[in-house]
């Protein structure tokens, strides 16, 4: 296990300093940690059981002042989205600002009364999503994240792609992998090609790209780490595979990550960590000064070895091609 600050240290060795953002392009939203699953590698522990929901007051602050800095891309986040009150006003208000929306879906809430309209919404205005399906295998997928989730993601894979998700210009559909056991991804371009041939010859579903991202030493997969006596050999995995060209790509340089009730972060894992920051001042989204958005020092950890180990791993799938 390495001592507290290693990936401080390695980060320094490398940019003669410690990590620093960027100019923020994206905010990043965690609406709410309300979930219909309980997967085993949940960085969260999200669930049916969690009442932490950003409430509409909080969705409107976002909408000024994403807008007042700038930014780019509104990444929306949980739990399951879905499923938190005033998400479509929220999304509706964000879009007639001109941002780019990212929708993270399980694939399997939506399928769901009163959730059932999402898919038709969210293609309606265009908004980009992100669905997880850890496997293109039924064993592999059900065992991660519960049983009967596989066949349920097929189905919602395919309300999308009736829709014109992963098929039509403008509804792109991104699928998120991550490993089952404890190792890292192999190569994103090589398992994109294996999840394309396999789930058209399996399924006849179509999408855009395959995002890999590595499991976080955090939340319930760190439980289960714990439970099968891996933690140390899997954060050994982590540190002995840091690679030094994914620190410039790191998401955290371009984000601010936002949690159910306006606090901030560096990054959604930084959240489930409980790590939050002041940004000029301020601790809360509500209170920032979004037209003069300060750099700052980003908050690290051990968990950080999980973005930057082999091929790095992010939001956005890996960060750079294998090492
Ligand atoms: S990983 Fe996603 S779908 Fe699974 S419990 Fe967590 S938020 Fe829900
Ligand atoms: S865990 Fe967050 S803060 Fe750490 S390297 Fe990854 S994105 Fe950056």
């Amino acid at each position: 296990m390495p001592n507290e600050d290693s990936f401080a240290k390695r980060i320094r060795e490398i940019r003669g300093s410690t990590l620093e953002s960027g100019d923020v392009h994206t905010f990043q939203v965690n609406v709410g940690l309300i979930c219909n699953q309980e997967c085993h590698h949940c960085h969260h522990r999200a669930g049916s059981e969690r009442d932490e929901l950003m409430d509409r007051d909080t969705m409107m602050a976002i909408v000024v002042k994403a807008k007042e800095a700038g930014v780019k891309t509104v990444d929306i986040t949980g739990g399951a989205p879905e499923m938190v009150p005033h998400i479509k006003e929220f999304i509706l208000a964000l879009k007639n600002n001109g941002h780019r929306i990212m929708f993270r879906t399980n694939l399997t809430a939506f399928l769901d009364e009163p959730y059932r309209d999402f898919p038709h919404f969210l293609s309606e205005i265009g908004v980009e999503v992100i669905a997880s399906l850890p496997c293109y295998y039924k064993e592999e997928t059900d065992c991660l994240r519960g049983d009967g989730v596989f066949h349920k993601s097929i189905e919602g894979l395919k309300v999308l792609n009736g829709l014109g998700y992963g098929i039509k210009k403008g509804l792109p559909l991104h699928l998120v992998y991550n490993p089952y056991e404890p190792f890292l991804p192999p190569p994103q371009q090589d398992l994109e090609k294996d999840y394309k041939r396999i789930l058209r010859e399996n399924h006849g579903i179509e999408f855009t790209d395959l995002y890999s991202i590595t499991n976080m030493p955090m939340g319930r997969f760190l439980d289960d780490l714990r439970e099968k006596g891996l933690e140390e050999e899997y954060m050994k995995l982590l540190t002995d595979n840091f690679n030094p060209d994914t620190v410039e790509a790191l998401m955290c340089l371009g984000q601010i990550n936002i949690g159910w009730d306006g606090k901030l972060y560096d990054c959604d894992f930084n959240q489930a960590m409980g790590m939050d920051i002041s940004i000029g001042g301020a601790k809360n989204i509500v209170d920032i000064d979004a037209e003069n958005i300060p750099k700052r020092p980003i908050l690290t950890g051990d968990h950080c070895f999980g973005c930057s180990a082999g091929s790095g791993s992010s939001c956005g799938g890996a960060l750079v091609d294998k090492e």
